[in-house]
């Protein structure tokens, strides 16, 4: 290619794809993505859950921001729906009850904006929204209307199209492998050929650190986590308006999804970035405290998957221009929120990619981008 894009963004998951959809063609873009399929790592990996609650600030700010896109996403964006409402159901045995009145109370007096109010469930009520709960387990339980699935694959198709409809080039298969910098330009050699681009955006997801090496910078110390989900088929009982359920200090949720009940053992193990796999422990683990507090027998594992959730020091987001390199522009760090919240990060990345004020929808929940910068990294 001898075109010099303005920006080439590395990484086709769905934060790359949010960053190419609010550029809206204001510059020539170029997205590259080592696999052939988009979203194959952490974006195809996630719980698809939206949630108003449970978040740090910043992080509730960055969801608030995000709400009015996926309730109502410009025209020809998607077909369906992009929220489904789930709701949320907490649960607490015996030693963690007074626990769970406390995270009632706490949550009840910080009710997001425009968000519905939680509500104290009897056993008797939890076990009828949910009726394969062990009674003899569940001693507290609140409920959050505030839940939903997002339907992550027509988001992350959304942002492609649109970006598409826009100019950018989507490569996928090709793999950043080296680059350099001359003339105010980069020169980038990927295994689908070279490309060049004045500016490169870094969402490489769990190799955001190996990726911003290839490009001469220093590591931020942003660290991939392993999460693990398994799925098992529960036929006696009807799941498509069941809530999700959630451990009170998330030790475990479940939840349905495709007819199944996924479970996670919300693992948070180290690694280094990968094709992330599951192991064995943490299967069992999961299967483990499904029967512990339901009345439910996991005899079948019907599939399980593992995936990166990727923190920096903080486990606030990185989003800036690099002030150790030129043309070098950071995206990652999103943790286990960047579905739900990549509307939101899109708009900010794009507006400091082209010199522009953060959208009012933005700033209205008091968020600025001075926060996410990577010099709190010295990036
Ligand atoms: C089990 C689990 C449950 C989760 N649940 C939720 C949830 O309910 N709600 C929520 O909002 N979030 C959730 N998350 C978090 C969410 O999935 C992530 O925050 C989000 O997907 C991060 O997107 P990304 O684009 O940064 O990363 P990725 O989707 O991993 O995309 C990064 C891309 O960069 C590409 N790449 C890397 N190196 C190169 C290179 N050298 N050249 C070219 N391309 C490269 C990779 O191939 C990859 O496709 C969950 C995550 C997991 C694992």
């Amino acid at each position: 290619m001898s075109e010099i894009f303005d920006i080439a963004i590395v990484g086709g998951g769905i934060v790359g794809a949010s960053v190419a959809h609010a550029l809206a063609g204001r510059r020539s873009v170029v997205l590259l993505e080592q696999e052939e399929a988009l979203g194959y790592h952490s974006t195809g990996r996630s719980a698809a859950e939206f949630t108003r609650r449970f978040h740090s600030d910043v992080v509730g700010q960055l969801t608030t921001a995000s709400v009015e896109f996926l309730q109502t996403p410009p025209d020809g964006f998607t077909d369906i729906d992009l929220l489904r409402p789930r709701g949320n159901l907490m649960i607490a045995d015996m030693e963690k009850k007074e626990r769970l009145k406390k995270v009632f109370e706490t949550e009840r007096s910080n009710t997001p904006k425009g968000a519905n109010q939680i509500e104290t469930l009897s056993v008797a009520q939890a076990i009828e929204k949910v009726p394969f709960l062990d009674e003899t387990w569940v001693a507290a339980a609140f409920y959050d209307p505030d839940c939903w699935d997002v339907e992550v694959e027509n988001l992350l198709q959304g942002y492609i199209r649109s970006a598409k409809n826009s100019g950018t080039q989507v490569m996928q298969g090709a793999s950043v492998i080296c680059a350099h910098r001359e003339n105010g330009a980069w020169t980038i050699d990927t295994t689908k050929g070279v490309v060049r681009a004045k500016i490169v955006v870094n969402a490489a997801g769990g190799w955001a650190d190996t990726v911003a090496e290839l490009f001469g910078l220093e590591a931020l110390g942003i660290i991939p986590h392993r999460r693990t989900a398994i799925s098992v088929k529960v036929p006696d009982f009807d799941l498509s308006h069941m809530p999700e359920v959630n451990e009170i200090d998330e030790v475990f949720y479940f939840k349905p999804d495709a007819g199944q009940l996924m479970i996670s053992p919300a693992d948070e193990t180290p690694v280094d970035p990968h094709d992330a796999w599951p192991e064995e422990l943490d299967i069992a683990y999961a299967a483990h405290y499904l029967t512990e507090c339901t009345t439910l027998e996991v005899k079948h594992v019907a599939h399980s998957w593992a995936g990166l959730r990727t923190f920096a020091k903080d486990r606030l987001p990185v989003i800036g221009h690099s002030s150790q390199v030129e043309g070098f522009f950071w995206l990652a760090a999103l943790g286990g929120y960047g579905i739900q919240t990549s509307p939101a990060v899109g708009q900010i990345a794009a507006a400091l990619l082209t010199d522009t004020s953060i959208p009012d929808v933005v700033t209205q929940t008091g968020l600025g981008a001075d926060v996410f910068s990577p010099k709190r990294f010295g990036g």
